[in-house]
């Protein structure tokens, strides 16, 4: 109790949630006071488990009555340290992970409800079980929850085809900054009843409000597929390559990740039994895949004709396609753990960033030569979702520099490389968001109207500023 009778903060929050709701022991809280990437490092007050839409919604209105900022974190996977608490022990870390129920699946509509705390793969798995896809499918999928998936806008290996969690979602349940409930989990394809207000939460990061449930699209399964390991001279082809193969196939590629042999070394160096099904001596490779819900689609043949023609216009100097599903899983193993691998390697600066997917080779290729002159702390990891024209523009500590040499000039080289970005009428964060680590880039490059309406947003759904402050927009 504190003096004077009156209940603290941490008090009233065990009132609302129970003695197990409240975490404030150190593993709890070394747990969420740190992100994915250790870059950032706060200290929580406590960690609040709700176990319901209503739960969140009381804690919400207690903090905004009394003023105590909340971060919601979901797995805690991102990779712009949005999801942790600052260093002043005076945040609190909503977790949803108990909210973690599926609430109803509709084959026929093609469309389910899950909540906030339901771990993707999870999700992934209730759909098959309806003989149904779901297609957000990324590295992190074993921990990252589909409310961080919503609040980062998250992308993945299969958005050619499927699209962004934007696009993936048809309605969400919300919890505002003052408690009350935005309950909106509609499964129709068309609405236009005003304002698209569930847009507003995805991908603000939790700064806008708590998404507590979404109602999402699904497809029919893929019950067909072709995977190729495909050597190309260069980002130009593999971008000429990705046309080819979508015009061939009928529209039929589902993943096109362009991967230079520097990564293949990196995740042959750390992981153990990894390996690349083609000789190392060309400089870049495409992981390619079609789907179909016709099992009975030629798609090995489709894709090895259209390989084939790719390979006599000069676009392809080697390729083997996956035999069996383990293989395919190889491949996509080799893909999957290139950010794993990059972190093992040592320290390194990540740019996530888009391109125009015909401007994107003149971008590798101007970017490249700046740092080939300008920084020679670090050397070039770039792979990405080419079909989505998305780069993760990486740069590792080249070894045998002083540790922190690359580090020191973080600032200059991501302005270097944003600059280039923008002039090829590209975006400086494709799929990671803004978090706390991008901020100053979206002050640098944002328009001006744009930065103001979103100023103004956040003061009207957030008035008193609890909702993750300090993340994506410079307010405290
Ligand atoms: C190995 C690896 C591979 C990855 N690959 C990809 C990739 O291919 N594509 C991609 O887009 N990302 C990728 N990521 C980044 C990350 O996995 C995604 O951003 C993911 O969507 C984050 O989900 P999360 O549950 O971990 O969210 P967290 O990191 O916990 O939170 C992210 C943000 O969402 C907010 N938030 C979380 N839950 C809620 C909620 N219920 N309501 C409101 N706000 C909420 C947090 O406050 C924070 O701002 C990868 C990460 C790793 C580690």
């Amino acid at each position: 109790m504190m003096q004077g009778g009156a209940q603290s903060p941490l008090q009233q929050l065990t009132a609302l949630l129970g003695p197990d709701g409240i975490l404030t022991d150190a593993s709890a809280l070394e747990a969420v006071n740190v992100d994915q990437l250790r870059a950032y490092h706060g200290r929580a007050l406590c960690v609040a488990l709700p176990r319901n839409t209503e739960d969140v919604s009381r804690v919400l209105r207690l903090c905004n009555a009394l003023r105590i900022p909340v971060v919601p974190q979901g797995g805690n996977t991102g990779y712009c340290g949005a999801a942790t608490p600052d260093a002043s022990g005076t945040q609190v870390v909503l977790s949803l992970r108990r909210l973690n129920a599926i609430r109803s699946i509709d084959p026929a509509n093609y469309s389910m409800v899950v909540e906030a705390g339901c771990i993707l793969a999870d999700v992934q798995r209730a759909a098959a079980a309806a003989e149904r896809f779901f297609p957000l499918s990324l590295g992190a999928e074993g921990s990252c929850q589909i409310g961080g998936n919503l609040s980062t806008n998250a992308g993945g290996v299969n958005v050619l085809r499927y699209g962004m969690m934007r696009e993936l979602t048809l309605g969400l349940e919300v919890v505002l900054a003052d408690g009350r409930v935005l309950s909106s989990l509609t499964a129709l394809r068309k609405d236009n009843t005003g304002y698209d207000l569930r847009q507003l939460f995805i991908g603000a990061e939790g700064t806008l409000g708590v998404i507590t449930a979404a109602s999402l699209k699904l497809f029919p399964a893929p019950r067909a597929s072709a995977t190729a390991f495909v050597a190309v001279p260069g980002p130009d082809q593999a971008v000429q390559l990705l046309s080819h193969l979508r015009e061939a196939s009928g529209d039929q590629v589902s993943s096109f990740e362009l991967i230079p042999a520097v990564a293949l070394e990196l995740v042959a160096r750390h992981i153990s039994g990894a390996r690349s099904p083609l000789a190392p001596q060309s400089p870049w490779f495409v992981l390619c895949e079609l789907t179909s819900p016709r099992a009975d689609e030629p798609l090995n043949e489709r894709l090895e004709e259209s390989l084939a023609t790719a390979f006599e216009r000069g676009l392809v100097s080697d390729a083997v396609l996956a035999q069996n599903e383990r293989e395919r899983r190889d491949f996509w193993h080799l893909r999957e753990n290139i950010p794993h691998s990059q972190r093992l390697e040592g320290m390194s600066l990540k740019h996530d960033v888009s391109i125009p997917i015909d401007r994107l080779p003149r971008f590798v290729q101007r970017a490249s030569a700046w740092l080939e002159t300008h920084v020679a702390e670090g050397f070039l990891v770039c792979y990405g979702h080419v079909g989505d024209g998305n780069l993760h523009f990486n740069l590792n500590e080249r070894r045998g520099m002083p540790a922190g040499a690359l580090a020191a000039r973080r600032a200059d080289i991501r302005r270097a490389i944003h600059d280039l970005v923008r002039d090829e009428g590209g975006s400086f964060s494709a799929e990671h968001g803004i978090g706390q680590s991008k901020i100053a880039e979206l002050q640098h490059y944002a328009d001006p109207v744009e930065l103001s309406v979103m100023h103004t947003l956040k003061r009207m759904l957030d008035p008193n500023g609890i909702l993750n402050p300090g993340k994506v927009l410079n307010v405290a």
